[in-house]
């Protein structure tokens, strides 16, 4: 069984180191270095590289129809609360538990697009949005789909990537031919997935 659908490519790991750097220019008070960082991070490689997860032509393009429970039945809450949140970021850290990628806090990248919205674009269409700070940005992956009766309690959700999370769907990893990531420990590091461009840190998720 596989680990994830596809392999990061190097361009993953390019726009991470500049983002990096593009946020600590802008700690630094170089905001046109910054905004030249962010820019040249924003490869379309890495939007063609999460396609061929999410997208129709995909490794998991057959039958995305499955035993849902009735809406009203499923756990509450829809999503961790902050709480677990910050408890599966000290398990986890910022890396996509299934792939590897390094991941971007959700609140780093808003951010961003306050601090530079040209240069952290964010349109309407997935081809308009800056494509590292789309793709990569972490998501909170009921590995037990939400939708088939899993919680979102931090005994069921992992820190992922974007096209690690879409790209399953409603569906279990067994039944999309994952191994279960339960077997493999969170990979340490000290990315810190920008989260040092909030003033409260990791606190604001
Ligand atoms: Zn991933």
């Amino acid at each position: 069984m596989r680990v994830c659908f596809a392999e990061p490519i190097p361009a993953v790991f390019e726009s991470i180191r500049g983002l990096d750097a593009a946020v600590t220019a802008h700690l630094d008070g170089h905001p046109l270095l910054a905004a030249d960082l962010i820019r040249a991070a924003d490869r379309p490689e890495i939007l063609a590289w999460a396609d061929t997860m999410w997208g129709t032509g995909g490794p998991w393009s057959g039958p995305r129809s499955t035993p849902d429970i009735p809406a009203a039945n499923r756990l509450k809450p829809r999503m961790p609360s902050t709480a677990a949140k910050l408890a599966i970021i000290r398990r986890d850290g910022f890396t996509c538990r299934f792939c590897g990628a390094p991941v971007i806090l959700p609140d780093a990248r808003k951010a961003l697009m306050r601090h530079y919205p040209e240069a952290a674009r964010w349109g309407l269409t997935n081809a308009s949005r800056h494509a590292a700070l789309q793709v990569l940005e972490l998501q909170w992956d009921h590995v037990l789909p939400h939708a088939r009766g899993g919680s979102s309690d931090p005994s069921n959700v992992l820190v992922t990537c974007a096209p690690c999370n879409y790209g399953r769907g409603q569906l279990t990893c067994e039944e999309v031919g994952l191994s279960d990531p339960w077997l493999r420990p969170p990979v340490k590091s000290d990315w810190d997935g920008l989260s040092r461009l909030l003033k409260q840190a990791v606190v604001n998720v």
